[in-house]
């Protein structure tokens, strides 16, 4: 997979919480003054789909090494990873991976995660394949939302991305599930690339207008080092905003929160909202208050690292909490990445780590 990982010096377990700087005490803030307010957890690095951006087919085939079951972290060390963060200010925690769903028993996770942190706002990212069953047990145990990613509405071209000839019909049917099951408001994931289902943005728009589900054009990026990125394809934000804009007028929205990733538009009928996610072209690292955690239990502080932090040895040498939250703590102060604001033709070609372990 191209991942490089280095594990924790053992000293480090040891280090007293940081204090930091204008947030109460233990609760960590990086070099550029980032807290650390969401966790994205990768729940296994497999999927069902093989989108060509992403888990390109000639890459991820039979012989690709995925991981073994004994490497996966159980549901019990998730959820007490998990706790951690949420000592350490996590607020956030989104299940992803790879195809979280394809993980047996992830509602059980789910339900495990709510009963541990009942306050947290608990989310999942899902190619929606199936989601038509599981919506409902999502809910009942605790699941707060959801966004399905859907790259487009023509059944060709979305087969074709997703390379593994699913049927648009079977997203819907889960959206329609979702939202049924009441993880609104459900948003849906668009990645947009140049020649190959931009000409899909507007009737996009059109189809999910009015219906309380909100679409988010996201820019091609060069997450990984298989999916053959370019400047090229990516089809600017400020584009796809006057793309839609000119078929139906848009008022720009403010931030729901400091942060947040998708920068909101509303429809000025008044019939809902969408988003642009904008990572390439109006990079926002400077709010970035993102931790991933890979399905191995290693620790990474951006999208586009090259390395990250073996907590899985930690917890299975017996580290107890504190010097979990500890070492975490210790790592976040330590960040200063901030791969989209440097990004260029260069670094683009260089061995980052796949999204679909590192957590979507
Ligand atoms: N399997 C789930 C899914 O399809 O949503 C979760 C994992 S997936 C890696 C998470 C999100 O990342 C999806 O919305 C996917 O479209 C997006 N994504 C993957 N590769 C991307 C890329 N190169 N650029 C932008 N978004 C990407």
């Amino acid at each position: 997979m191209g991942k490089v990982t280095i594990a924790l010096h053992d000293a480090r377990a040891g280090l007293p919480m940081p204090a930091a700087r204008g947030a109460p005490a233990g609760v960590p803030v990086d070099a550029r003054g980032r807290g650390l307010r969401d966790l994205r957890i990768s729940v296994t690095d497999r999927c069902n789909f093989r989108c060509t951006y992403c888990m390109p087919k000639e890459v991820f085939d039979a012989d690709h090494p995925f991981l073994p079951h004994a490497e996966i972290l159980s549901f019990e060390e998730i959820v007490r990873v998990a706790r951690v963060f949420r000592s350490l200010g996590t607020a956030k925690i989104r299940l992803t991976g790879g195809e979280p769903l394809l993980r047996r028993g992830i509602e059980r996770l789910v339900a495990m995660l709510r009963a541990e942190l009942p306050g947290v706002d608990l989310t999942l990212t899902t190619n929606g394949s199936a989601l038509k069953a599981l919506a409902r047990p999502l809910k009942a145990a605790g699941l707060d939302r959801i966004t399905v990613s859907l790259d487009s509405l023509d059944d060709t071209t979305f087969r074709a991305m997703n390379d593994v000839d699913f049927p648009v019909a079977r997203v819907l049917e889960g959206l329609e599930a979702a939202d049924a099951a009441g993880l609104a408001p459900v948003k849906v994931n668009m990645v947009v690339k140049r020649g190959v289902n931009d000409h899909q943005v507007v009737d996009m728009a059109r189809h999910f207008r009015g219906t309380g589900k909100i679409v988010r054009f996201i820019e091609f990026m060069d997450v990984g080092s298989t999916n053959g990125w370019r400047m090229d394809d990516v089809i600017p934000s400020a584009e796809i905003v006057r793309r839609v804009g000119g078929h139906f007028p848009l008022v720009a929205a403010d931030p729901q929160y400091k942060g947040e990733v998708a920068e909101r538009w509303r429809y000025a009928d008044g019939a809902g909202e969408i988003g642009v996610i904008s990572s390439v072209t109006q990079a926002f690292c400077a709010t970035c208050t993102r931790a991933r955690l890979s399905t191995d239990g290693h620790l990474y502080t951006c999208l586009f690292a090259q390395q990250g932090y073996d907590l899985k040895r930690m917890i299975r040498g017996g580290a107890d909490d504190d010097a979990l939250a500890g070492a975490i703590a210790g790592i976040w102060e330590g960040r200063a990445d901030r791969y989209s604001e440097i990004r260029t033709a260069e670094t683009a070609k260089a061995r980052k780590v796949e999204m679909s372990y590192i957590g979507g």
